[in-house]
């Protein structure tokens, strides 16, 4: 069992001046990269547009995001976010204020980050035509585009192993049930194109039988935290309850989203949920994150014959997909405290009604790199650190059931089961390979009890 025990508020968070460290890898080479990007989008999005005071506007936008770039490159200091007319300005002033003098190369990661798409907006925000203006559509865009051949793919996948009903409905299947409930939260774990060969990628036939849970385990290898057990147990003790509402607080758009949809669909069909509510960003951030639109677009495209000519699939899939919205049984919803620089440790005092919600929920499924580092404080925990504990105040006796889906792309990973496991990684992935690339991940539960 791990055993470290601390108290949340005397572990470090990561700052990107720390050597070695992913914070200060981004902070040196991603940020500025990031801005440069938006910079030219702007540029390109101004020479195809039509509209003249749009066009005359950009000229501006772009010297106020270039703005952003030199104080990057020259590590100029963190200084208070001007008024755009938009309620939270006074209290990232708050926070920056709280953190005390600080730079780009010098201060929190989580806050540096979340600061830099907040700039990003705030030029926005300020602007009289390019205030509903995603800067990283056009990426967006391009990414999804690459994926259309695993797009198919699942589609298959899911249509075939769900053209079968007995699967999700004969009591007698106990065992293929839970495989195919690993399978599905694994695709949604790896909810990325590249990351997909991971998967084992099983046929009703494989579900069911020795060879399925071989694969399954080959495809677990590389979950260095993996509470898959547990949540299941906890799914299948109460599944006689009345309301079985799932959130899933997403993470990126395009490929991932369509993952996230097909986990959504896959928790009602199998009858897991009784309803979902899917969490967007209210402004583009971190790139790549889901804005209400992106959900429109990813539906637009799934229909688009152009993108998709082979439809046998899809045009099964997609009505099912739609029905689901369309009845209100999966909605979505944007909150203001998702685009903060807060930990969620902060967010029973920060946004008392969002947590209040999350309590109420059946289960919380927290996707991605983020919101992981997000739910663990960004802290520096030694990697045997319970999950609970690491929680903080979303932990024991929060009453919230988190389950976090990541692959590991930072500093921060906690849940590893002993030191000697953490030894071994160490030297199979070294320099902290397994928290970073992106190749290994983690399945993290607790039940807030
Ligand atoms: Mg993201």
């Amino acid at each position: 069992m791990p055993s470290a025990t601390f108290d949340a508020q005397d572990v470090r968070v990561v700052w990107t001046s720390d050597e070695g460290s992913m914070a200060k890898q981004t902070a040196e080479t991603r940020w500025a990269k990031i801005i440069q990007g938006t910079v030219e989008d702007i540029g390109q999005t101004a020479a195809e547009d039509v509209d003249d005071k749009k066009r005359a506007e950009s000229i501006a936008i772009q010297i106020a995001l270039k703005d952003i770039k030199k104080n990057i490159e020259q590590n100029k200091a963190l200084t208070p976010l001007q008024d755009d007319g938009k309620h939270d300005i006074p209290e990232w002033n708050k926070q920056l204020a709280a953190i005390g003098e600080c730079s780009w190369a010098n201060c929190p990661w989580l806050f540096g980050e979340c600061y830099m798409y907040r700039r990003i907006q705030r030029i926005l925000n300020s602007s009289q035509n390019w205030q509903n203006y995603d800067v990283f559509k056009r990426q967006k865009d391009s990414t999804f585009v690459k994926s259309r051949a695993a797009v198919s793919e699942l589609a298959s996948h899911y249509i075939q192993i769900f053209a079968d009903t007995a699967i999700t409905q004969n009591e007698s299947k106990e065992e293929a049930k839970k495989l195919l409930f690993i399978e599905m939260t694994e695709i949604a774990l790896w909810g990325n194109a590249t990351d997909l060969s991971l998967l084992a990628n099983l046929t009703l036939e494989d579900l069911q039988n020795l060879q399925g849970r071989e694969a399954i385990q080959k495809s677990q290898r590389n979950i260095v935290a993996n509470d898959t057990d547990d949540v299941w147990g906890y799914l299948q003790r109460t599944a006689g309850q009345a309301n079985r509402q799932i959130d899933i607080v997403l993470d990126n758009a395009g490929f991932e989203l369509f993952t996230d949809v097909l986990y959504a669909v896959y928790l009602l069909d199998a009858g897991i949920a009784t309803s979902v509510r899917l969490h967007t960003k209210e402004f583009p951030w971190f790139v790549s994150d889901v804005v209400p639109s992106d959900v429109e677009w990813l539906f637009e495209h799934l229909d688009s014959r152009e993108c998709f000519p082979d439809r046998e699939y899809l045009d099964q899939l997609i009505p099912r997909l739609r029905k689901f919205f369309q009845s209100g049984v999966i909605t979505t919803t944007s909150d203001p405290f998702w685009t903060t620089p807060f930990s969620f440790h902060e967010m029973p005092s920060k946004a008392p009604a969002l947590f209040k919600k999350l309590q109420g929920s059946y289960l919380a499924i927290f996707k991605g790199d983020l919101n992981y580092r997000k739910l663990t404080r960004d802290g520096l925990w030694p990697h045997t650190t319970r999950y609970e504990e690491a929680l903080g105040p979303l932990g024991k006796q929060s009453g919230v059931k988190i389950l976090a889906l990541r692959t590991n792309k930072s500093d921060v990973c906690v849940g590893v089961s002993t030191q000697s496991k953490v030894d071994r990684l160490n030297e199979e992935a070294p320099g902290g390979a397994w928290i970073r690339n992106g190749k290994y991940a983690v399945v993290s539960f607790n039940e807030g009890q």
